[in-house]
């Protein structure tokens, strides 16, 4: 095991409804050493991409993206949820289901802070069925920029989002993939990478 995939052993705590509670140190307390070393990793991982912005979406990704953006010396910018409105002018907008609240979110990107120059890694906490990432990659082709690839913390390999964005050709690193977790015994199973 990595050491995410340790920690989340440790630490995570399964839910019903395929949902995996990782708030003591990924997305409520945040473990900030962990966080860098996560950064480190995907580092590694994108060594030949010549990456000028990290782009992810508020509010579980902003932390991890901050950290990951000290080892790649890039600006971050994170997508912002907003309130029905009509700013197509000023900012790229897209629409994004919820896995957590069930909801649907315009998510939205000022124009300022992306353009057709800008080679762009996403990075977001969790990958379940792929609406965020969908939502994301869609402002960044709004902007005519390229997207370098895509680092995730922890992907649910059970749930058909990893499948998806792979299928389409993305570079897709995931720090831990869980392909299986049982809420009743809280037993955790990571795919060997
Ligand atoms: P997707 O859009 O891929 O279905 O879900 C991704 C988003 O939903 C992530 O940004 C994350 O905030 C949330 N999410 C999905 N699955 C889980 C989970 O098992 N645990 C937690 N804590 N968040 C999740």
């Amino acid at each position: 095991m990595n050491f995410l995939e340790k920690r989340i052993a440790r630490d995570g705590i399964v839910k019903e409804g395929n949902v995996l509670k990782v708030d003591s140190f990924l997305n409520h307390q945040m473990d900030i050493a962990l966080f860098d070393e996560m950064g480190r990793e995907w580092k590694k991982r994108f060594e030949g991409n010549k990456i000028t912005k990290i782009l992810t979406i508020e509010a579980s990704g902003i932390g991890i993206a901050a950290v990951a953006a000290m080892h790649f010396k890039v600006p971050v910018v994170f997508a912002k949820k907003a309130k029905s409105i009509n700013l197509e002018g000023e900012m790229y907008v897209a629409e994004v289901e919820s896995f957590t609240h069930k909801t649907k979110n315009q998510v939205i990107v000022s124009k300022k802070f992306l353009d057709q120059d800008d080679r762009v890694l996403v990075i977001d906490d969790f990958l379940a069925n792929g609406c965020a990432l969908q939502g994301l990659i869609q402002i960044v082709q709004s902007a005519g920029a390229a997207i370098e690839g895509i680092g995730i913390a922890v992907e649910k390999g059970f749930q058909p989002g990893g499948r998806m964005i792979r299928n389409l050709g993305y570079k897709l690193e995931s720090l831990a993939i869980v392909d299986g977790m049982d809420p009743a015994t809280g037993e955790i199973t990571f795919r060997e990478q």
